[in-house]
């Protein structure tokens, strides 16, 4: 069994602690503990969407091992990202644009010393974009040991789901930083929303990529509103990509 190091241990007993962490540490309770494991075959991964959305996981490159955190842009960032890269006709081009872009997304003076962006493939819409990390695992023995050694500073605080004012640019700002390189990224000029007519559920319908239900552009001016009462809550019109210098799908 291995030791548990003592702050490990109040972590672990915290009331406040989310339980994929509880999962990690109680398995993992040291840097040399994850490693033994990996090199036992095991896969020792977390991700967490405390903050932001985060990866932590120890792998072996030639053998060694190697501590790899992505850190992924928040949902906002993320939307114009994905439709700029379902609006492009080229798949690959566009990954390779966005990967050009990413860096230029987060406020200037984020350090990336170490970190590469890169795209991982998926089953969604888009692949996923993020930045990465990757440090050696030789000679680490506490979680404390990696923390000390490797904090990950002002990145993990920009890519946050809470806006600070320092946060990756969205919206309306994300679209035109995308489109300034290069990518067919539209804004809603009303709502700002980023939008794409090519989300499978609705080709040729400019949308939002969380509308699963049609667009409803939450600035739209109802001529109407005066006349319902019971209906104009609800009532949205179709958004506005003014910014469009693209055809719909058809
Ligand atoms: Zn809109």
């Amino acid at each position: 069994m291995t030791e548990v190091p003592p702050d490990i241990a109040e972590y672990l007993a915290s009331p406040d602690t989310l339980p994929e962490w509880v999962r990690f540490y109680r398995a993992y309770p040291t840097v040399t503990a994850a490693v033994q494991a990996v090199g036992n075959g095991e896969s020792v991964a977390v991700f967490t969407s405390e903050h932001t959305a985060y990866g932590q996981q120890v792998i072996l490159i030639d053998g060694k091992p190697v501590i790899e955190v992505v850190l992924y842009p928040n949902s906002q960032a993320r939307e114009a990202l994905v439709t700029a890269y379902l609006n492009h006709s080229d798949p690959e081009t566009a990954t390779a644009a966005i990967l050009h872009a990413l860096p230029h997304l987060l406020p200037e003076d984020i350090d990336l010393t170490g970190i590469d962006c890169v795209v991982e493939p998926g089953n969604g819409l888009a692949p996923r974009f993020g930045f990465r990390r990757r440090v050696s695992a030789a000679g680490l023995h506490t979680w404390r040991d990696y923390d000390e050694l490797h904090p990950l500073g002002e990145l993990y605080q920009v890519l946050s789901w809470h806006s600070t004012g320092h946060n990756i640019a969205e919206g309306t700002e994300a679209v035109s930083i995308l489109r300034s390189h290069g990518l067919p990224a539209v804004g809603c000029e009303p709502c700002g929303e980023p939008l794409t007519n090519r989300h499978p559920a609705w080709p040729g319908t400019w949308v939002c990529l969380a509308e699963e239900y049609g667009p409803r552009c939450d600035a739209f001016d109802d001529p109407f509103r005066e006349l319902h009462e019971l209906d104009a809550a609800g009532i949205g019109g179709p958004h506005d990509p003014s910014t469009s210098d693209l055809e719909p799908v058809t």
